[in-house]
Formats: structure tokens, sequence, C-alpha cells
């Protein structure tokens, strides 16, 4: 161990010695961000009182003394038409009822029946991958989040029924983990409480809290709340006298998150202390690898390692900890890894986890039986194929739990552009348009052709991931909550952070009452009309977002241009008396755009992307003539673009339509190298539609990256 402990120091200066430049100029930038001189002075002087508080949207960093933002209860956004209405039509009608149907369908899946055999309702072994508990649980914090709006009697009942099952399965202590407990029925040896670290009970208990906390916030009921806080107790008690080698048991930590929500909800400072304690005994890990992130202490990690869906939700417990606490060597590595990802691992998605299989960059050595192997992971800097990019639904959402976190610190754009392009991109594209099959990879180019399978490739899209139905009820809860990313308070004002057709009613700190109805088309179109029937009285600033992509916005109050720039890439504000008549028209460019990506990306060298607003586009095989090779397309620089309205199942979407070129195609297509033709390309007129709708219309070659053609 200890021999161990020396080359991964000497590994680490001499990876610290050759990114010295980058260091430097990070630990530069840390010494004067805005955030440690904020986080210094930000701390409030009140405390979070104690007691329950249901009034949040998904966190509740209204008493959180190192949060410069929160957000809004769940109750007071509405989607009134256009993109999120139908979008969230589809979670209410067809997501949740269905979702619900293969969780209770008991020779497909034990999602519901594990809870009712541990409960003694039911017989039978525990069916399902041992992380079903959380992913049943995230279907029941969706469709709480969906009864926010709704209030259904019907679904209420159904609710109710299913948490009787969840509290009646739990052990006296607090435990709960239907596959330990069911296993322990019938060979009480076989499995023990936490005796396997691939066993998820640290996940499956914090998906636990995460729920209780949002069906409480939706329905003002706490009968999950006093499941979870038993729950909490039992990790208390078990984490009490845990040995750092058992905390390895936290494989993706959704508790992190779970039991910081849990502190927020109940105003009990022991889930803070717990908090603490389990980021404490991680950091104290000594036999770590990094597809879990604990090979070195998360305060010392710098670049993001291993597999991105524990990655993530790392990073998201661990500002979820800094807000409450301000400790600024968990703010560090978060400052640093979050450059590292959207700066040299992000897909122009917003995916993350580039590797289906690979070796660690920084845990290897020259000793084979030392080499660390990373599975769903993060790559090297810039490694970033398309083909076999494996983006988990899950890494992707992990992605905007995260920044959304990093934007109640700091109240700094960049999150909310990070956030945006995830959700519109690699998040619903883990979902069919209709909301019945689903992805678990999210890749970012397809052809029939490939001559193998990628293990986890879940194409056609599948009505039921048998062996990790995770991420299909991460984004069904994630489109429930979608209304609650859309706005930010302050004690000066209100955040615009995402647009769309919405009604907000609401009410101030100091308790005035907010009216707006934002009247638009987005993502499709630009142009943003705010009513603001009621607003307080004294004067009161909207911080409106500007796209980092919305060069060129305007903006304009009752009719008249606001002065100075609408700069992208920040937040406009706006101080005034404001009367109930006013109106502010936002107009974000909609014009379609090519982008390029960093030569260093070896994937995408001569191409592009297509993006319109916050979506990028794809070509999909189906969308060309039937003789046309899909690889064969070459985009035209100056040809102009035309946005047409069509449907694709049950919803709108706007394509883009130009005329391309095609290359004439190889003489030999089972040849590894040819000889390129002489003959010319010619123009073919193709239709792109935005990457979240792909393959939706049957099955098809795919394309984000697209070559450029020859002058
Ligand atoms: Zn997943």
């Amino acid at each position: 161990m200890e021999i161990k402990n020396h080359q991964i120091q000497r590994m680490l200066l001499i990876r610290f010695s050759r990114m010295g430049a980058l260091l430097i100029l990070t630990l530069t930038c840390l010494v004067s961000h805005p955030l440690s001189s904020q986080a210094q002075s930000k701390k409030r002087s009140f405390n979070r009182p104690p007691g329950l508080d249901g009034s949040a949207g998904i966190t509740d960093t209204k008493y959180s003394p190192f949060a410069r933002l929160q957000g809004v209860p769940m109750q007071d956004v509405a989607w009134t038409d256009g993109f999120w209405a139908d979008w969230f039509k589809v979670c209410d009608s067809s997501m949740v009822p269905n979702m619900w149907g293969l969780f209770n369908n008991d020779t497909l899946s034990h999602g519901f029946k594990n809870f009712k055999i541990a409960a003694g309702l039911d017989t039978g072994i525990h069916i399902g991958p041992p992380f079903m508990d959380g992913d049943f649980l995230k279907w029941l914090e969706g469709t709480a989040a969906v009864y926010a709006h709704t209030k259904s009697a019907q679904r209420s009942k159904l609710m109710d029924g299913i948490i009787k099952v969840i509290a009646k399965a739990q052990r006296p202590d607090g435990y709960l983990g239907t596959q330990v407990q069911i296993a322990a029925m019938s060979r009480p040896d076989s499995l023990q409480v936490f005796g396997d670290t691939l066993s998820f009970e640290a996940y499956n208990m914090g998906h636990l809290m995460t729920t209780a906390c949002v069906y409480y916030r939706a329905t003002g009921k706490t009968t999950l709340l006093k499941v979870a806080e038993k729950a909490a107790d039992f990790l208390q008690r078990y984490y009490e006298h845990s040995s750092p080698a058992l905390a390895r048991s936290a494989i993706c930590p959704a508790h992190y998150m779970g039991v910081i929500e849990l502190y927020r909800t109940t105003g009990k400072q022991k889930y803070l202390e717990l908090a603490k304690k389990l980021m404490d005994l991680r950091d104290a890990v000594t036999n770590g690898t990094d597809q879990n992130q604990d090979r070195i202490p998360f305060r010392q990690q710098r670049t993001a390692v291993g597999h991105a869906v524990r990655a993530n939700y790392l990073y998201s417990g661990a500002a979820d900890l800094f807000l409450e606490t301000g400790d600024s060597s968990l703010l560090r590595p978060l400052d640093s890894i979050w450059q590292d990802v959207t700066q040299r691992k992000m897909y122009i998605t917003g995916g993350c986890g580039a590797l289906y299989d690979g070796v660690s960059p920084d845990g290897t050595s020259y000793h084979p039986e030392e080499i660390q192997q990373v599975a769903q992971a993060y790559g090297r800097p810039y490694q970033l194929p398309n083909f076999t990019a494996h983006d988990e639904t899950c890494a992707n959402i992990g992605n905007m739990l995260w920044n959304w976190r990093m934007l109640q610190i700091t109240g700094e754009e960049k999150y909310a552009d990070v956030l945006e392009r995830t959700l519109y991109n690699s998040v619903l594209s883990g979902i069919s348009l209709d909301g019945k099959t689903f992805l678990y990879a999210n890749p970012l180019a397809y052809n029939r052709d490939q001559p193998f399978t990628l293990r986890w490739s879940e194409l056609p899209r599948d009505p039921y991931i048998g062996y990790s139905f995770c991420c299909p009820p991460n984004v069904v809860r994630t489109i429930a909550e979608a209304s609650d990313y859309v706005y930010g308070m302050d004690k000066s004002g209100l955040y615009l952070h995402l647009y769309g057709a919405n009604w907000l009613h609401t009410k101030t700190e100091a308790g005035d009452s907010i009216d707006i109805q934002e009247i638009t088309d987005y993502p499709w179109n630009g142009k943003i009309t705010l009513a603001l029937h009621k607003m307080p009285s004294q004067p009161f600033t909207l911080h409106l977002r500007i796209p980092l992509w919305a060069t060129g916005a305007s903006l304009m109050v009752n009719g008249k241009a606001v002065a100075g720039p609408v700069q992208a890439g920040s937040y406009f504000t706006l101080t005034r008396q404001w009367q109930s008549t006013d109106k502010i028209e936002l107009n974000l460019p909609m014009e379609v755009k090519l982008m390029a990506a960093n030569p260093l990306v070896e994937a995408t060298r001569g191409q592009v992307a297509v993006q319109r607003g916050p979506l990028v586009y794809c070509l999909e095989s189906t969308d060309l003539p039937k003789n046309v090779d899909i690889s064969s397309i070459r985009i035209a620089k100056e040809n102009p673009w035309k946005a047409i309205k069509m449907k694709i199942g049950p919803q709108q979407i706007t394509a883009l339509e130009t005329t391309a070129f095609v290359a004439p195609p190889a003489k030999n297509k089972a040849a590894l190298y040819y000889n390129l033709s002489d003959q010319s390309d010619r123009p073919v007129k193709i239709r792109l539609i935005p990457y979240y709708s792909w393959e939706n219309k049957g099955r098809a070659d795919m394309e984000v990256w697209m070559p450029l053609a020859a002058k």
C-alpha cells in the first residue's frame, strides 16, 4: 500500500508538472474567482430553521448559506403550450402510466414486486439489477412531480398505495434494500447489508430521500419522508462506525444529494453532519479506483475520470455540500473538473462518458496487474468518438444536476448554458417522442453496416432495458421536473434561466406576489414575450439569460429597445418599478450555425455539426434519397438553410433543409482503403432533424458530424 501511494504521488507529480501552466492558470482563476470572495462574504446571517419546509422546487437552497440563487416552488411554474407543454403531456399521459405498467408487470420486472415481497405481502425472489429499488423510486419521484401540476386524484391514490408498501418493506432499524432483505428471507447468510460494494444500497436509499422530498413538496404528505428519515438514521448509525473500506459502498452516490435534500426539507442538522461524514469517509478510502472516483481523495481531484454517472452524481453531491458548508476544498475540484469536462470531454450534445470500456488515464503503470479498467467512463481529453460514444442518459442527467447546483452557487450563466445544451439534446434523446421506448447510450453516429455490436447499445430503442432500467425513469423524472429549472431567485429579483411558454405565480422572499406569463414558441422561435401581470411595488430586478449561442440578441421593454449591448453568455439585468401592463420582448436569433470542434478532437476533424438555438441537429438516412449513402453527404458551407415544421409521432418539430453534396460512392464498399474517385460531387437536398428526435422513424443510419464539401 505504501509503495502504491508513492507511485500515485510520483504519477501525480509528473502529471502536475506537465500540466503546470494549466494548473497555475486554474489556481490563479481560483484565487481571483468570484466564488472564493463570494463564498466568504456570502454566508447569510440566518440558519436553516428547524421543522419541515416543503416550499421548493427540485432543490431547496433558500436557506443554504453559500447559495447565490434558489429555485421557485414546483407548483409555481406551469407550462402553457408549445414544446414543454407537449413533453409534459406525453409524460403525464404516456411515460408515467407506461412505466408503471413495466415496474408492475411481474413477468417483466419486479420493480414494485420486490417491495411487496420484502414487505411480506407477496412471495418470490428478487428480480432486477441491484439498483432497481432506486430506479423504481425515480419513477415515483417523476409521478409526484407531475402530480404537483395535475393534482390527479387517481395518481394520488396510486402513490399512497405504493408508499404504504414501501413503508411496510422497511426494516424496523430503517434499512431498506429489497435485494438484501429478500435474500435474507430464504438464506440469512447469503447477502449482508453493505456486503457487496456493487449492491447499490446507498444509491437506492439516496433516491428514497430525494423522492420523499419531492413527494412532500408536491403533496404536502409526510408518509414517505418518515421512511426516508428512518433510512437516513440507519445510514447515520451505520457510517458512525464504518471504515473507509466499507465507505466504498458509495457506488454511484445518489445519496449525497438525497441526504442533503433531506436536511433541507426537515431542517435536521444531523443529516448535514451525515453528508459531511460521507464525503470525509470517501476521501479516506485507500483501495479505490478511478472507475469509482476514489483512487485519490475527491478534494485532490482536478480532472474527470471513471464511470460518468458516478462521477456526475459525485460532483452534484459535492456541490450540494458546498452550498451548505462553504468548504472551499470541495469547490476547488468542482471548478477544475468542470473546466476539464466542458472544455475537453463533453460532447456537443452535452453528453458525458465517451468510453464504453477503457483504461484509466491516470491509474495506469507499466505493471499490467496494476492497470485500472474503466467502463461507461470519461476518456482522455478530446477523446470523443461518435459511433462508439457511450454517453449514458443517466450521465447526461447527472451533468444537468451538477450544473444546476453550480448555478445556485454562482449565478453564472455558463452553467445554465451547459444545463440547457444537455437537457435539449442528450437527455431528451434518451426517450422516444411517444415516451415508450428508450436509449441507454446516446451515440453521435450510427451505421447499420457497422460489423459489431456494442455492449449496452439499445438500438433500436428498447421498451424495457432489462439489465439496467436506470435511465428511463431518470428521463421521466427530469421531464416531469423540467419546469423547476426555468426560474431562480435572489434577494434582488428573478432569474430566467430557461425559456418555454409558461405561467409563473410565485412570491418573493419579502412576500410580494409575482405573476408573469411567458409567451413563446421556443426553442423553435427565439421571440419571447413576458407579460408582467403582477410585480412587487418596489423596484425589482429581472435577470434574463442571454444564451452563449444567442449572438445578436435584442431586448425591448414596452416596445422600446433597451440601452447597452445585450451580451450573449450573460444575464441581462433590468431593474425598475414595474407596472402590471409592462411587456418585455426578448429576441434570440435562431439562425442555423455550423459548429466545428477543437482540432484535437480527431473524430470530427474537417466536419461540422448543425445547431439552431439550443438544439443540435442530425441527419438520418430515412431523410435521404434511397440510393444515397449517409457517409457520402458533404455539407456546403455557403448554402442557405430553411426551417420547416413537421410532425414525428405525436410531436411537432422544426426540421432544417438545405442543398448538400453527395460524394461519389466507393468502388468497393468492402475495401478498407480505396482510390478517391475523380468524379465530381453532385448536389442533393437533405433534411436534418433535432438530435433528440432521432431513431423515432424506424431503423436508420444517423450522423451529427458531417464532412464539409470541398469548394
Ligand atoms: Zn442510466
